[in-house]
C-alpha cells in the first residue's frame, strides 16, 4: 500500500445518511486518498464533499472519486474484483443489519474477499474512526497476506 490509500466507501440505503456524515467529519483527510464507491453512494459523497470543501485550492486538489454500478447492480462484485487485483487499500462499508437486501450475497462475497486480501474493514462508525485515525492511513503498509500456495497446488484427482 503506498501512502495515498485507495479507499472504498460504501452504503446501504439506511445507513447513507451515518457515511455521510462521517465524511463530513473527516473529509480533510480523506481529500489526501483516492475514492472508489458504489453508485449511489458515490453520488452522494460527491454532494457531501463539494458541499464540504468551501477553499478554492482544495477543491482543485480534489481527486476524482470513481464510482462504480449501483450495489445491486453489480458494485459490490467491482468492488470484490478490485481487491482481489490489489486495487483498493481500505474498505468502509456501512451495511444494514436490519433489513434483507436482494444482493445480500454479493455483500457477503465482498466482506469475504476483503477478509482474503486483509485489508482493513470498517462496518461502523467507530471502527472507521479507529481506522480513519491511525497513522497507518497517511503512511505505507504491507498487509500479511495468508499463504495459499498449499492450497493451490493440492492434488486434485
Ligand atoms: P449503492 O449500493 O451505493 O449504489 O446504493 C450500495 C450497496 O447496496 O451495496
Amino acid at each position: 500500500m503506498n501512502r495515498v490509500k485507495n479507499i472504498a466507501l460504501v452504503a446501504h440505503d439506511n445507513r447513507k445518511r451515518d457515511l455521510i456524515e462521517w465524511v463530513e467529519w473527516n473529509y480533510k483527510v480523506l481529500l489526501g486518498h483516492n475514492l472508489i464507491c458504489t453508485g449511489t453512494t458515490g453520488r452522494k459523497m460527491e454532494e457531501t464533499l463539494k458541499r464540504k470543501i468551501t477553499d478554492e485550492k482544495a477543491f482543485l486538489e480534489l481527486k476524482a472519486i470513481t464510482l462504480l454500478k449501483s450495489g445491486p447492480l453489480g458494485g459490490d462484485q467491482q468492488l470484490g474484483s478490485l481487491i482481489t487485483e490489489g486495487k483498493v487499500d481500505i474498505l468502509i462499508f456501512f451495511w444494514d443489519p436490519m433489513q434483507p437486501h436482494p444482493h445480500d450475497v454479493d455483500v457477503k462475497a465482498l466482506l469475504r474477499i476483503a477478509v482474503v486480501y486483509n485489508i482493513p474493514i470498517a462496518c461502523n462508525r467507530s471502527s472507521a474512526d479507529f481506522i480513519i485515525s491511525s497513522h497507518l492511513v497517511e503512511e505505507g503498509y504491507e498487509p500479511v497476506l495468508k499463504d495459499y500456495s498449499a492450497y493451490l497446488n493440492r492434488e486434485i484427482e
